[in-house]
């Protein structure tokens, strides 16, 4: 699943290219994956494309707003003749040709240019959305951990009254927005920090080493692109560099970039943990 950086990612080089485009036609080829009458934005014009957690928001002149969810394997390609710009899940569908057997919706602008909605597994999304029901949808998460609102203070304070570990308390976003699997094993390591240590057991200094660690890693993922795991790195437009750079995200065997000691991996929550036994306290 994409996390924060390449969610940021894929907004960031879709606003380059949609913002003022002018859609001009809607095909949805799997109804599941589009929610609301494509008529009603028929002929609007995109004014800005947001992120909201792992969700990106494009933004039309007259309201509503479109909402989208990649989930685990969805894609968002646009396309400008060769130019292939977006990202999401790496599949064979950032080289072949579009559409694919995996796409879900079609935006055509007016211009001619295309953006593609791909998703193998079907748990995406793509909704028409009026403000009051994005607010409410907004509600169900903290703030986002790079948001000027998430200070070492704030998270002490929210992990005061959590027994459970530190590493499912940055992950769990009704508490902070943002954290995925890679960065907060990343960010534990960087802090020195035991992802099994419950949240309210750390100190204050700890939460700020901890709080500044997520923001480095982070932002270098934001800087790389995102991750570009498995299949698919080096493509222009679509993948990120961030794998160059990981810590110890699925790195079990190999020595801990702060001692040199091996990596473990255990299980937390459904999910792998990847850490150092000996700097992790
Ligand atoms: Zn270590």
């Amino acid at each position: 699943m994409p996390e924060l950086p390449e969610v940021e990612t894929i907004k960031r080089r879709l606003a380059e290219q949609i913002v003022g485009k002018q859609i001009s036609q809607i095909e949805v080829f799997r109804t599941k994956s589009f929610q609301g009458d494509p008529d009603q934005i028929m002929g609007q014009t995109i004014t800005a494309v947001h992120r909201y957690a792992k969700m990106i928001c494009f933004h039309l002149a007259e309201r509503p707003a479109l909402l989208i969810h990649l989930k685990m394997t969805g894609q968002l390609i646009y396309k400008d003749g060769d130019l292939k710009v977006g990202g999401g899940h790496p599949t064979s569908d950032w080289i072949g040709s579009l559409p694919s057997k995996h796409t879900r919706v079609k935006i055509n602008f007016t211009d001619q240019t295309t953006l593609f909605f791909n998703d193998q597994r079907v748990f995406g999304w793509i909704k028409i959305i009026d403000q009051e029901t994005l607010a409410h949808e907004l509600r169900n998460y903290g703030p986002d951990v790079t948001d000027s609102a998430v200070t070492p203070t704030f998270l002490w304070k929210k992990f005061q009254s959590r027994k459970i570990p530190v590493k499912l308390a940055i992950m769990d976003h009704k508490l902070i927005s943002g954290v995925g699997n890679i960065y907060a094993n990343d960010g534990l390591n960087l802090a020195k920090i035991d992802p099994r240590r419950p949240a309210q057991s750390l100190t204050k200094t700890e939460v700020r080493d901890l709080h500044r660690a997520l923001l480095e890693v982070i932002n270098s993922g934001i800087a790389l692109g995102g991750a570009s795991i498995k299949d698919y790195l080096n493509i222009d437009g679509l993948s990120g560099g961030y794998q160059n750079v990981v810590r110890v995200y699925q790195k079990e065997g190999q020595p801990c970039p702060n001692c040199g000691h091996e990596l473990v991996r255990i299980k937390q929550g459904g999910r792998g943990t990847f850490y150092c036994p000996n700097c992790q306290k």
